[in-house]
């Protein structure tokens, strides 16, 4: 099948006609209507230097044709499409599909796990199913378990529950699990981080975002949290997460917890931090690593819906199109803070 894609080679990306592959038994193709652009995608572009690939994990979509096996979803139905897993590991039949133990082959090795591609570019295959999919395109190949169907509910609101919305909400209430009463820092208020800071407030905790962006900080108090520029008057938390991988907010984050509180990572960046283990040992903290909000997105996908129905996930505050073409823009007004998500709609 021909389709249009915006193909990426280093820095450079332009939308291109590439043929998909044919879906297997397990698998859909989706007709992308509307896909965020998380950090991870330019994260993920800088490591693979001038190889041409077509990446984008945020896809919403209707569902155009079917395997003969994929289950839960049909034809028509609008759907996000979250990361992939393979569900039979350990960690997908214990409830946390975001550490598959086939996760990388599933999710970043840039074909399918039997090694075809389902993507090629003049025959040549292209670094596609990235995230199980690559959704900075028209239509895209995806397992049918990824797909969580999502309504009526518009598809630009929509495709940011698949990473980035989801990795904040269930940092939250997953991981951290704070209570009415206790507080948490939530440092770098970009996507994730006011996704948390919405979800916290959903559940009567007290939440301070520490951000050095002035208009992330309006936002920020517009959801609800107190928002400062510097840490010198931040208060004693309970909880805190890290959206930022930087090690001196980590540094900053551990050592304004509570005896006992507890500081989530989710933040990529630095590969490295300095923790002063001593402080961490007497006092009881607790640091933890968290991927994608170590969430089941067939749960927790439909619940952000329902809380954005109830008036509590004002998705629309959030997110700003761009037409596909536009990348370059969208990834300049999102490293600039102009916007808060910015949400990619493909050609029709
Ligand atoms: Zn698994
Ligand atoms: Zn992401």
């Amino acid at each position: 099948m021909r389709v249009r894609a915006l193909v990426s080679r280093g820095a450079r990306a332009e939308l291109a006609e590439v043929d998909l592959d044919d879906p297997r038994d397990d698998e859909v193709v989706v007709r992308i209507e509307a896909v965020g652009l998380c950090h991870t995608d330019l994260v993920t572009r800088r490591g693979l230097g001038q190889r041409p690939a077509v990446l984008g994990h945020e896809g919403c979509g209707v569902v155009e044709r079917a395997g003969r096996s994929a289950r839960g979803v049909a034809v028509g139905d609008r759907v996000v499409i979250s990361f992939a897993s393979c569900g039979r590991c350990r960690e997908c039949l214990g409830g946390h599909p975001a550490y598959c133990l086939r996760s990388t082959d599933l999710n970043g090795r840039g074909r399918r796990t039997d090694g075809s591609a389902t993507l090629t570019l003049g025959g040549e295959p292209v670094f596609g199913s990235y995230f199980g999919q690559s959704s900075f395109a028209t239509h895209v190949l995806a397992r049918a378990s990824a797909c969580v169907p999502v309504g009526d509910l518009a598809p630009h609101l929509a495709a940011p529950l698949a990473c980035g919305f989801l990795t904040g909400a269930g940092a939250v209430l997953n991981v951290l699990r704070p209570r009415p009463g206790d507080r948490l820092l939530v440092a770098g208020a970009g996507s994730v981080g006011t996704a948390a800071v919405l979800t916290a407030r959903s559940e009567g905790v007290e939440v301070v975002v520490v951000d050095p962006l002035p208009q992330r900080r309006a936002l920020a108090v517009e959801c609800g949290a107190t928002a400062l520029a510097s840490w010198d008057e931040l208060p004693e938390v309970t909880h805190a997460l890290d959206t930022t991988g930087r090690p001196e907010v980590v540094a900053r984050a551990l050592a304004r917890l509570r005896t006992r509180g507890v500081l989530a990572l989710v933040g990529l960046g630095a590969a490295e931090a300095v923790v002063d283990i001593r402080d961490l040992m007497l006092r009881g903290l607790q640091l933890r690593g968290c991927v994608e909000g170590d969430a089941v997105p067939g749960v927790l996908v439909p619940e952000l819906v329902r809380r954005h129905r109830a008036g509590a996930f004002p998705l629309e505050r959030l997110v700003t199109t761009y037409p596909l073409a536009d990348f370059d823009r969208a990834v300049a007004d999102q490293a600039a803070g102009r916007v808060l998500k910015p949400v990619l709609l493909p050609p029709t």
